[in-house]
């Protein structure tokens, strides 16, 4: 059995081009891949990250735990994918339960996800909850999807793509699964760069190494200084950049991740980082859900 068969099929994506003017003047270029338009719920990422869990757990006939906080794209994902193959899951929640539901968590209990709220404590000891012997029949997928399996899944977005004539790919990292499948998945002359959505994440250049499969591999960098003052922090300059991207190329970005990407490569082409010539590649890993936490109007799209 496989994900990709039923509902969680995925749509074509595309590759839009951005054709700015500061771009045109440094002369280089930006191609965005739109894994946003793969799947309405499991979108971007997340459709490459959880594929190779949710089939093991299928095979092993296991219910699904997971972790995630209260506007996290991976929790209402895993929800959405358990649904949909019939397997039963539940997930660990960072914080006391809130009267009302985020709309993310809303959505993952109406697609049959049992939740759990712990104390920020409680959760930071993860590994110790699991040692519950109600636990111990659970198929585990770490927090955001972190692990090899993830980071597998994530190596075939750039399968079958024609990706030679890219420099660089730049995408946004928050435990950086992806950005791991992204290294092992690009060509050995290209650089991989990830913008970190979180504010001192040392750990981070660690943890995406540990997942690296053990080859001669594309040479990457993360920059920390795009978070925006930490996760899901947003700034006036952010929701600005954002409009600004929807106005003028119908580009729609979250707050949480592409958001701050997309501002970071305009940042860096801005002030020299790639040299003339350079030929970029966002990978735009979707998440747009993560908007409903703004104000209705906040942004124009
Ligand atoms: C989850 C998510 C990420 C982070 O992916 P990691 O593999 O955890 O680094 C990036 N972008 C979007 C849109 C996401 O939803």
């Amino acid at each position: 059995m496989n994900i990709q068969d039923g509902a969680l099929t995925p749509n074509k994506i595309h590759v839009q081009a951005i054709p700015d003017t500061l771009f045109q003047q440094k002369n280089v270029s930006l191609d965005v891949l739109r894994l946003d338009e793969l799947h309405p719920v499991v979108s971007g990422n997340k459709w490459y990250k959880l594929k190779y869990y949710i089939n093991k757990a299928m095979q092993q006939q296991q219910p699904v735990l997971t972790f995630g906080g209260a506007y996290s794209n991976h929790i209402v994902a895993t929800a959405f994918a358990c649904k949909q193959v019939g397997l039963r899951c539940a997930g660990i929640i960072r914080g006391e339960r809130p009267s009302l539901l985020s709309p993310t968590l809303a959505d993952a209990q109406n697609y049959g996800m049992e939740l759990h709220f712990v104390s920020r404590a409680d959760y930071r000891s993860k590994r110790q909850l699991l040692e519950n012997a109600n636990l111990k029949h659970y198929y585990v997928i770490g927090e955001g999807g972190y692990g090899p399996e993830g980071a597998l899944g994530a190596s075939e977005i750039l399968r079958g793509f024609p990706l030679a004539d890219y420099s660089h790919i730049v995408a946004a990292v928050g435990t950086g699964t992806m950005l791991a499948g992204l290294i092992t998945g690009a060509q050995q002359h290209q650089n991989v760069i990830g913008i970190s959505s979180m504010k001192n994440n040392t750990g981070l250049e660690a943890d995406i190494k540990n997942l690296l499969p053990d080859a001669p591999l594309p040479p990457f960098t993360v920059l920390h200084q795009f978070h925006f003052g930490g996760y899901a922090a947003t700034t006036p300059l952010l929701i600005e950049t954002m409009n600004k991207a929807w106005y003028q190329h119908r580009l729609p970005l979250d707050i949480v991740y592409t958001g701050k990407t997309y501002f970071a490569i305009n940042a860096l082409v801005a002030d020299n980082y790639f040299k003339a010539g350079s030929r970029l590649l966002m990978i735009h890993s979707g998440g747009l859900q993560g908007n409903r936490s703004l104000g209705q109007n906040v942004l124009a799209f």
